[in-house]
């Protein structure tokens, strides 16, 4: 799979107030169902749509946004078929698309923050131990499991522990994709994003132009140093949405 991500961090060098720190398009992403007819399913525009012929499930603004999305599109197109008319939940999606991501050589796609370091979806914390002692999570996860079984018709699928890490990579390391009213449209994984923490006193802010994230800072930030970051897992930055 060719790298899907676009990304420009800035590094060792301060940042003015405002100024972007990381841009960055998803490595998965979904739009909400409840948005799936009034939005396109690629570029979360509202406007006039037309649907895939094939599954007639998702909603295009035009040619070009059906052309992009076809990529990975065409890796659920013949199932969500096979279900309609019954929609597949947010996060079963969500984790359909990132199973077949990963099968496609997903697992080697690099999303840069600065010219040299990069992540990889598995440098993203799963908290596998806090979710298989959480019994709500685990009953949660069961269902997931069982509806994407349905889903994919008994195909095979990551074992269970497999699965689990990657529930849990996507559960702690989602944003919520909001519009400009700060309603939230859709989900995504973004990779190198990720790296920051939450913060009582952020110092960056995210917004989104369609499914691209933007990474601002909220002030001055001198000099990051990335390195630190990644080494010590510093909670240096930090967002708020
Ligand atoms: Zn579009
Ligand atoms: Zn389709």
């Amino acid at each position: 799979m060719s790298t899907m991500l676009t990304i420009s961090a800035r590094e060792k060098q301060s940042i003015p107030q405002g100024g972007i720190v990381i841009q960055e398009k998803p490595f998965v992403f979904i739009l909400s169902s409840k948005y799936r007819t009034e939005r396109c399913d690629f570029c979360f525009r509202e406007g006039q749509l037309s649907k895939c012929s094939v599954c007639r499930y998702t909603y295009y603004c035009g040619r070009s946004c059906q052309k992009e999305a076809w990529a990975m599109h065409k890796l659920e197109c013949q199932y969500l078929k096979a279900m309609s008319p019954r929609i597949l939940p947010d996060t079963a999606r969500l984790l359909a698309r990132l199973m077949k991501i990963l099968s496609k050589g997903g697992n080697s796609v690099k999303s840069y923050y600065t010219e040299k370091d990069f992540r990889t979806f598995k440098d993203l914390l799963s908290h596998y131990p806090e979710i298989k002692n959480d019994k709500s999570r685990m009953e949660h996860l069961s269902s997931l499991y069982g509806v994407l079984l349905d889903f994919f018709k008994g195909e095979a699928l990551p074992d269970f522990v497999e699965f689990t890490g990657m529930y849990g990579r996507v559960c702690i390391n989602s944003f919520s994709i909001c519009n400009q009213e700060l309603q939230s449209i859709g989900t995504g994984v973004y990779l190198a994003s990720s790296i920051v923490n939450h913060s009582c006193k952020p110092n960056a802010v995210v917004t989104f132009e369609g499914t691209v994230l933007f990474m601002r800072a909220l002030e001055v930030l001198p000099c990051l140093d990335w390195t630190q970051v990644t080494q010590h897992s510093i909670p240096y930055l930090v967002y708020i949405c």
